[in-house]
């Protein structure tokens, strides 16, 4: 007999732990499954400085205290990678080593996942001279030169990271834009340890007795190419939904949760909530908000 539970959230980032915190307050068990690490995206984070009411936290320090304060009122947390959501009259979620469980109700907030450099040898340097986590391997790259692919928000957050502990920080942008808000884009600009490279993409790396010594770059409207000496690369290329394992009925063509305003989904009993649905915001805040969101969407339906 598989165990059974009211709710069961898929993803403890914030929104799966907002969700707990609320639903559990309400006297419903919940069980959350988390196939990474604690917190989600957010332990990877340098620095949150727009949280409302903390003016400045670590991302580690969030994501812990959001760890515990999902399971503080009963909510039961587990690892495991969910493979399959069987529709019925429970829901089955069943794990990659085959375990299942059972809920009336399930509220999937898997967040996204890095977009992985296509460069010939990436794959083979990842770990090596290619990382996605500025707050785990930054130390390695101290006093070295770092390139930055991307200008969104995670790029710019994370090279002024990088900067304060490396040589020189390159960001490379493919247009003359960026993404990222205008604070960090200000604050980078003024960064003399940060040079910004516009209008060119990556199109090889270059290695030397197998390890990374730079990254050959494309001018997009010259062709010209250029190569940035480098010992790290740090790709921040954006991020593609965590749902392999949903319905996808409940998908739009890019693979992100198709929720309403209650965060319900056209198969009943499904939820969805924070950075894997489709939305305008990803933040901290607003995946808090929908986690809030789905499980008092829930404790409605399971009144009904
Ligand atoms: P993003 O905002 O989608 O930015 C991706 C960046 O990578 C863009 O500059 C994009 O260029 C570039 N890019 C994409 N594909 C590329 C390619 N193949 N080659 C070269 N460059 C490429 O991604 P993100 O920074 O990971 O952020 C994801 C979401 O999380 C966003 O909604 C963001 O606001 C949010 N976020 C928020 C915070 C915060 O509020 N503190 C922190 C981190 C992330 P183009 O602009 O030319 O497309």
């Amino acid at each position: 007999m598989s165990e059974r539970y009211d709710v069961i959230i898929v993803g403890a980032g914030p929104a799966g732990l907002t969700a707990a915190i609320y639903a559990s307050r309400a006297n419903l068990s919940v069980l959350i499954i988390e196939s990474g690490v604690n917190g989600g995206k957010l332990s990877k984070t340098y620095e949150i400085e727009n949280y409302p009411g903390i003016k400045s936290i670590s991302g580690l320090e969030l994501a812990n205290q959001l760890t515990e304060h999902g399971q503080k009122f009963g909510a039961k947390l587990i690892a495991g990678e969910v493979k399959k959501i069987e529709d019925g009259q429970t829901k089955k979620v069943i794990l990659a080593n085959g375990q299942d469980y059972e809920a009336r109700a399930v509220i999937i907030a898997t967040g996204t996942k890095e977009r992985a450099l296509a460069l010939e040898h990436a794959d083979e340097f990842t770990g090596r001279g290619i990382s996605y986590c500025a707050v785990c391997d930054g130390f390695f790259y101290r006093n070295k030169e770092i390139v930055i692919i991307g200008g969104g928000n995670s790029a710019l957050e994370e090279a002024l990271y990088l900067a304060s502990l490396a040589k020189k920080v390159t960001i490379v942008i493919r247009r003359d834009v960026f993404r990222a808000d205008a604070s960090v884009i200000d604050r980078v600009k003024a960064n003399e340890k940060i040079e910004i490279i516009t209008k060119h993409v990556p199109e090889a790396l270059v290695i030397e007795d197998d390890r990374i010594a730079g990254l050959k770059i494309r001018n997009v409207e010259t062709d010209e190419q250029t190569v940035v000496p480098c010992k790290g690369i740090f790709p921040y290329i954006g991020a593609d939904p965590c749902t392999d394992f949903v319905d996808e009925s409940i998908l739009d063509e890019k693979g992100y949760i198709k929720a309403g305003p209650d965060m319900s989904t056209a198969i009943k009993g499904i939820y969805g909530a924070g950075d894997c649905i489709v939305k305008d915001l990803r933040q901290v805040v607003t995946a808090c908000n929908d986690g809030a969101i789905a499980a008092n969407s829930i404790i409605k339906y399971l009144k009904d």
